[in-house]
């Protein structure tokens, strides 16, 4: 699958969106969910996150921006967890409809040309919305849906889409994710053996 280089970027960034949400944090300390922790827990977070992710166009931000962001982090969860297209569709054309769109071709930083879907006076949430997407729109045409995937680490619920050639990645992470569970998996097994 070919993925332009705007949309990778787009992707990742909806990616991290979605995991600065306290439900996407691993439950593995036991805590109930009011007590993990937000990703964006305060406008100096939005910040962060803007600065981390090069959105551009980010003036002075406030608490409804804030809202706005989780908002929208909440819908682009929505469409992490379905299976079926129809539904993420219905959720895709809300979302970017609502952010009043207004693509234009931009080949700013050294990058080719490329296609930007967030309006020029967008807030940071309509930014998010429209440009991560129609990251998104691009994996539903494409019929790639399922690469939208939450890691399957029993204490690790981290989204992320799945890039590999042959659809095969189960983890957020396999450095961190899938590595934990093949060492377990191997000390499972000479434990076995020892027995
Ligand atoms: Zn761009
Ligand atoms: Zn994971």
């Amino acid at each position: 699958m070919l993925i332009p280089h705007d949309t990778r970027i787009a992707l990742d960034t909806v990616v991290d969106l979605v995991n600065t949400a306290p439900e996407s944090e691993p439950p593995s300390g036991g805590q109930p969910e009011a007590e993990r922790s937000d990703g964006l827990a305060d406008i100096t977070a939005l910040y962060d996150f803007a600065r981390r992710h090069r959105i551009s166009g980010v003036g002075e931000l406030h608490e409804k921006d804030l809202r706005a962001v989780r908002d929208v982090r909440a819908r682009f969860a929505e469409i992490f967890a379905t299976d079926d297209s129809q539904t993420a569709a219905s959720l895709v054309n809300t979302l970017v409809a609502a952010a009043g769109t207004t693509p234009q071709l931009s080949n700013h930083d050294g990058y080719d040309w490329h296609v930007h879907y967030f309006a020029p006076d967008a807030s940071i949430a309509d930014h998010l919305a429209a440009d991560c997407g129609m990251a998104l729109a691009f994996i539903v045409v494409a019929g790639e849906q399922e690469r939208l995937r939450r890691c399957e680490a029993p204490d690790c619920r981290h989204a992320f889409v799945d890039l590999s050639r042959n659809r095969s990645r189960r983890y957020c992470s396999s450095r961190t994710c899938g590595n934990r569970l093949h060492v377990a998996a191997y000390r499972a097994r000479r434990k076995e053996a020892a027995g």
